[in-house]
């Protein structure tokens, strides 16, 4: 059989433990044999940041940029214990935070719905996607413990040195405060990437903040998300057939409750924290979320939503064959190449990507899946299989042309 032939490549970046195990398994068995793969190689598993200082992360950020697509393994966020088990001369910062900040991205990700891992929401029939923005609020914060009675003002000092400043409290004993800020830029951004991502999939994009309570702090989130939308997307929503709704974030989640799902769920930082951890438990598990940055430009990078499954790693380095679920490694492949195929107007490639998920999800609705799912499926498992024979279970399915 003819390979597949891409037009541009992607841009490939490997990582470590279990995940960059299974990489290479996923090529070789589900890729390769397929396609005549093009891709840009960077290697950002811990040993080559290390070796190159880490100038690997921004390269590869930046051939993404170049390339407009980019597919990523999980990657070590090098800690104190990791510094001595890998012998770190530093404590390089977490891949994934120099990448967005380089891409200047929004993070979105998706369960990946199999009919025998029911949602714990029962209304719930297509899979709710969550838009986190990435920068700011409380996670850029200063905070301080108040000592005793005092007063706290907001203090503001233009460059001109004239001074703007708003009272916080009165304290009569002891207490704390924060000061918390965002960007209008980073807001904009942020907005932008959710109406692209929304138009691409088709999907109604809601918005959600407090601003009855946080008139201004809040306000300014909404006044810009309604501002991008009237003057750069309305008439491009409108032909994609996708609604924008703004509403209260307490309302937002009544709603998302009751909802059938099959939406974008924009998140302010801390909501998107909270809800997508909520979103990924009650839709199955960490191993069957999808997750893509996409930047304000339309740059695309693809990965799990997953770490390097570290633990499952030492028991491979031990013999043991473990049944580790790829199916977000895989989706992100998948992701990646039809992105690509979309920009190149490829149709063979788009096909491709769409037999890869509808093969690993045939495999899965047959019943036969990792030890993860196991304990999940509604019937019980047919088979329960280690991650390689799982593989060869799809790319059976696969070659048979599904
Ligand atoms: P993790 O790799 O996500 O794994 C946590 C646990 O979740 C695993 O022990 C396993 O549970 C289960 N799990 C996760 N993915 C699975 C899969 N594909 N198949 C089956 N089970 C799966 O998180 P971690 O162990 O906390 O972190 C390990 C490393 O990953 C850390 O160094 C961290 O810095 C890094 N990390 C990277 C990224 C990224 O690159 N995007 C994200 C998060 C973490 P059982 O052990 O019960 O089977
Ligand atoms: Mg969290």
């Amino acid at each position: 059989m003819a390979k597949i032939n891409m037009k541009t490549p992607l841009v490939e970046i490997d990582g470590d433990e279990m995940t960059r195990v299974l990489w290479t398994v996923i090529k070789e068995k589900l890729l390769l044999p397929f396609i005549d793969l093009k891709t840009e190689y960077y290697d950002l598993g811990i040993t080559n940041r290390e070796n190159t200082c880490d100038d690997v992360t921004v390269q590869s950020a930046n051939a993404i940029k170049r390339l407009g697509v980019g597919v990523k393994c999980a990657t070590i966020t090098a800690n104190a214990a990791r510094q001595k088990e890998y012998g770190l001369k530093q404590l390089y910062p977490s891949p994934n935070a120099t990448i967005r900040a380089i891409l200047d991205g929004t993070v979105f990700r998706k369960p990946i719905s199999v009919s025998r891992v029911k949602p714990t929401v029962s209304t719930w029939k297509k899979p709710i996607v969550i838009g986190r923005h990435a920068y700011g609020d409380v996670y850029k914060a200063s905070e301080m413990e108040i000592d005793g009675p005092g007063k706290v003002d907001l203090v503001y000092t233009k460059a001109d040195g004239t001074e703007k400043r708003v009272k916080v409290a009165d304290f009569k004993g002891r207490g704390i405060v924060q000061g918390m800020h965002n960007c209008d830029e980073s807001i904009k951004s942020f907005a932008r990437a959710c109406f692209l991502y929304a138009i691409a999939e088709k999907l109604p994009l809601w918005f959600a903040t407090k601003d009855t309570i946080s008139k201004t702090y809040d306000g300014r989130f909404k006044a810009i998300f309604n501002e991008i939308y009237e003057t750069e997307f309305r008439e491009k929503c409108a032909g994609a057939g996708v609604d924008y709704f703004y509403t209260l974030i307490d309302d937002a989640v009544a709603r998302a409750v009751k909802s059938e799902g099959g939406f974008l769920w924009a998140c302010k930082n801390y909501d998107g924290d909270v809800q997508s951890d909520m979103i990924a438990s009650a839709s199955g598990s960490l191993a069957m979320m999808t997750s893509v940055l996409v930047s304000p430009t339309g740059v695309f990078e693809y990965e799990a939503a997953h770490g390097t499954v570290q633990q499952h790693y030492y028991r491979w380095q031990k013999g043991e064959k473990t049944s580790t679920n790829p199916a977000a490694l895989i989706f992100a492949w998948s992701g990646a190449l039809a992105k690509r195929a979309q920009l190149d107007n490829t149709g063979d490639l788009s096909d491709f990507s769409k037999r890869l998920e509808t093969a690993l999800l045939k495999v899965i609705e047959d019943g036969i899946m990792t030890g993860d799912l196991a304990k999940l499926s509604d019937p019980p498992p047919q088979k329960i299989l280690n991650s390689w024979d799982f593989i060869d279970a799809i790319a059976q399915q696969l070659a048979a042309g599904n």
